[in-house]
């Protein structure tokens, strides 16, 4: 065995354990140390509890192109890529902080229940980075709001419109939870509208390229019409968030 660094490997041990508890899965972990499979699953089982899960991890390209886990990823990539190129947190340590800055926003807007995973979970954003040191992946520049939005590598940019801009009309009724507290939470959709505005500001507008064309917002939405009528306070074209609850809620 060659001999090391003692320092090194407390280091290690630490950012596993920060891993650990943002929920990465062993084999992010075997990636990203040297520490030992055995004594990652041993770490693994002091801090949670109980074992690792076994299994591939989830390796799809697409799944970061569908519309709510597309706002999510940009979000925690945005921040992600601010804190790796304007402060000494490099790489790993990145996206340490970067994933519990994003916890902290998706948390802040939704009140994700406890004990419920996040739209993004750790792995994946350690993933998604993954693709994008593979060069899979690309900020695609929104021609409205002009926020930098993930998309696959070689896409077209004239003419992209992001998911906030242009949510799919049938955009959250895949979503089963949360259908008990939706009128709850379309009464404070203020909060959501807060979670946009966060986000609109963590994303990296495009140094005037194309000139807006000042499109029209996105029409025939009738079964989003019926549900702003539940929102009285509007803020349903700025939120799909708002807009997710509303239609979940019929
Ligand atoms: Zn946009």
């Amino acid at each position: 065995m060659s001999k090391k660094s003692v320092a090194k490997e407390a280091e290690e041990i630490l950012l596993a354990t920060d891993m650990i508890q943002l929920g990465a899965r062993l084999q992010v972990l075997q990636a990203e140390t040297s520490l030992s499979y055995d004594r990652l699953a041993r770490l693994y089982r002091e801090v949670k509890g109980c074992s690792p899960p076994k299994g591939m991890l989830p390796f799809s390209v697409d799944w970061f192109m569908t519309w709510l886990p597309n706002i999510h990823s940009t979000v925690f990539y945005s921040i992600y890529n601010y804190i790796d190129t304007h402060t000494p947190a490099k790489k790993s340590r990145a996206l340490v902080e970067a994933y519990r800055l994003y916890a902290e926003q998706a948390d802040g807007g939704l009140g994700t229940p406890p004990g419920e995973e996040l739209v993004l979970s750790f792995t994946r954003a350690w993933m998604l980075i993954r693709f994008f040191d593979s060069n899979l992946l690309q900020l695609s520049h929104c021609e409205r709001c002009k926020g930098g939005f993930i998309a696959h590598a070689h896409d077209p940019q004239a003419g992209f419109v992001c998911a906030i801009c242009r949510p799919p009309p049938r955009a959250g009724k895949t979503r089963k939870r949360r259908t008990a507290t939706a009128s709850s939470k379309v009464a404070n959709a203020g909060n959501s509208g807060d979670l946009v505005d966060e986000l609109e500001s963590t994303l990296v507008p495009e140094a005037k390229g194309s000139s807006s064309k000042a499109a029209k917002s996105p029409v025939g939405r009738p079964r989003a019409r019926k549900a702003s009528q539940a929102l009285s306070q509007g803020g349903m074209e700025a939120s799909p968030v708002a807009q997710s609850d509303a239609l979940s809620e019929t």
